[in-house]
């Protein structure tokens, strides 16, 4: 029998590459695709000698067509940080709106299940702690973030219609903030940039005075949880983190006792909408997909800061974008 054949867009993104070896590993044949605006395809240049693995260089916001059967498509093409949709608010907002409805048609001619990866950054600056999937969220939709929430918001009210008016099979997760070996090293992440700040001998930069907190999740433990969440029929948003919850001061503390960096924190204003608190409430996961975090941020942050280490010396000098 033919291997079942997953369509991953992303697929040279952080997330994206995560999830192209989890479905090789599992007897899938992947069908990477990727823009590669903020991708990068040293993160899968491992399985291009593999007959499992084919690639499209293919924006999912144009028309989307890939031949032959396609019983899987993970959504997780997306421009991810702060950074990202200050340099390209146009393209988080089409890929988000745009590249769902692309994908969610092609979902129906292929009849196929997708999964979309939605966000924390719907639930905005929370007023609600720790955040539970009932909680509708408190964004601001003319904000720097906005054209990321939005779009993200959008997408799970399009992915729902498409399930109720058309019986699609649909999944939608929320993830938290998540970290690991293939982030953008100068993607402007808090971890990548106090690591990077680390290696370089610079000061770490902490926004705000660092009350602000967020729970870090390992990518191996939220790849697990997509996974379930694909195989289960459940067809509500669920959210997926780690609700160990730390202000980012005392991250920045961690980062430099990991590192034995020499430099101290040093603080800078804080940007705009900037949510306060995060921490997922995953009593849903637990229930429905039997699954919680395994690794916890000491040995989740040795294996991120190994990968770090080990890359070119001119990466930690790269700027963030191929066309900056
Ligand atoms: N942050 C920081 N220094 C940096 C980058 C980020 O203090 O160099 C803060 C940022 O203001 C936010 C938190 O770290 O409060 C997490 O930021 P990130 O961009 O990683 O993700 P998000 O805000 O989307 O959770």
């Amino acid at each position: 029998m033919a291997n079942k054949r997953v369509l991953i867009t992303g697929a040279a993104g952080f997330l994206g590459s995560h999830l192209c070896d989890r479905f090789i590993k599992e007897g899938y044949d992947v069908v990477g695709m990727d823009n590669l605006i903020t991708g990068d395809l040293r993160n899968i240049e491992h399985l291009f000698k593999l007959k499992e693995f084919e690639f499209y260089h293919h924006d999912v916001s144009k028309f989307v067509h890939v031949s032959g059967p396609i019983d899987y498509i993970l959504h997780f093409a997306s421009p991810a940080s702060p950074i990202d949709y200050l340099k390209i608010p146009i393209q988080t907002l089409k890929v988000g709106s745009l590249g769902t409805h692309n994908l969610l048609g092609f979902a129906r001619v292929k009849k196929a299940r997708i999964l979309v990866a939605s966000t924390s950054e719907v639930y905005g600056d929370p007023t609600v702690h720790p955040q539970t999937e009932e909680y509708w969220g408190n964004v601001n939709p003319i904000g720097p973030r906005g054209v990321y929430d939005e779009a993200k918001r959008f997408q799970e009210a399009i992915t729902m219609a498409y399930h109720t008016y058309h019986g699609l099979e649909t999944r939608i997760i929320r993830i938290f903030n998540t970290y690991g070996p293939r982030m953008r090293l100068n993607d402007g992440r808090v971890l990548p940039a106090f690591i990077g700040q680390a290696l370089r001998g610079e000061d770490l930069t902490v926004f705000g005075d660092g009350s602000q907190t967020r729970s870090f999740c390992y990518v191996d433990d939220l790849v697990e949880g997509i996974y379930r969440l694909l195989k289960s029929d459940y067809v509500y948003p669920v959210n997926i983190g780690n609700p160990a919850e730390i202000t980012i001061a005392q991250f920045g503390e961690e980062i430099i006792k990991l590192t034995g960096t020499k430099q101290k924190l040093i603080y800078k204003a804080l940007p705009q909408d900037d949510p306060k608190q995060r921490k997922p409430d995953i009593s849903r996961a637990q229930e429905i997909l039997n699954w919680e975090p395994k690794i916890n941020r000491e040995e989740g942050l040795k294996l991120t800061y190994e990968y770090f280490k080990s890359l070119p010396q001119e990466d930690l000098y790269r700027t963030a974008h191929r066309f900056d």
